[in-house]
């Protein structure tokens, strides 16, 4: 992925301190996708750097407790491959950021090849049809659950964990 490491084609060129690729190994059976990379992966240079991935590969571990399977790789990655910010602020990328760095996402897909795509995060739904229209499915952020009270966090970790297990049910 060095060749995007000077990437210009979008405006977040000028925000950014790395463009971050894909985090994981190739090729991958389930390739998580969010919007894009947040303060510390920019720093990093990976994606969902930190107590994310964390939790994602927990979310996965657990998902794949209750299938045949002894191992299921993983990969992660974002729509744009720069962080997006406006005044300091992180912010979600735009259609026009996200549709310029559709080259380095194809990239990525080609590379890790997934069976199934993992969107992560309310941002990055409806961005992707375009570029991938194999089996996928849609989980909210960790950091977006964290608040939530211990049995409404619980339920809903359930709830991510079930339709991780039925995705790798299906592709793998
Ligand atoms: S977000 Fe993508 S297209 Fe835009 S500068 Fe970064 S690598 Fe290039």
């Amino acid at each position: 992925m060095n060749q995007w490491s000077n990437c210009e084609l979008c405006d977040l060129c000028g925000t950014r301190s790395n463009v971050v690729g894909y985090t994981g190994g190739f090729p991958s059976d389930l390739l998580f996708i969010g919007d894009a990379p947040t303060a510390g992966d920019n720093i990093i240079g990976e994606a969902f750097a930190g107590p994310p991935r964390k939790e994602l590969n927990r979310w996965v571990e657990l998902a794949r407790s209750y299938t045949k399977h002894e191992e299921v790789k993983v990969a992660f990655t974002y729509l744009v491959g720069c962080i997006p910010l406006v005044d300091g602020e992180r912010k979600v990328a735009t259609l026009k950021q996200v549709a310029a760095c559709r080259e380095r996402l194809g990239a990525v897909l080609a590379i890790c090849q997934p069976r199934g795509v993992i969107l992560v995060g309310d941002a990055s739904k409806p961005r992707l049809k375009p570029i991938y229209s194999g089996p996928m499915i849609h989980v909210k952020h960790p950091s977006s659950i964290r608040g939530l009270n211990s049995s409404k966090k619980a339920l809903e970790v359930l709830r991510i964990i079930t339709e991780i297990k039925q995705l790798m049910e299906e592709v793998l």
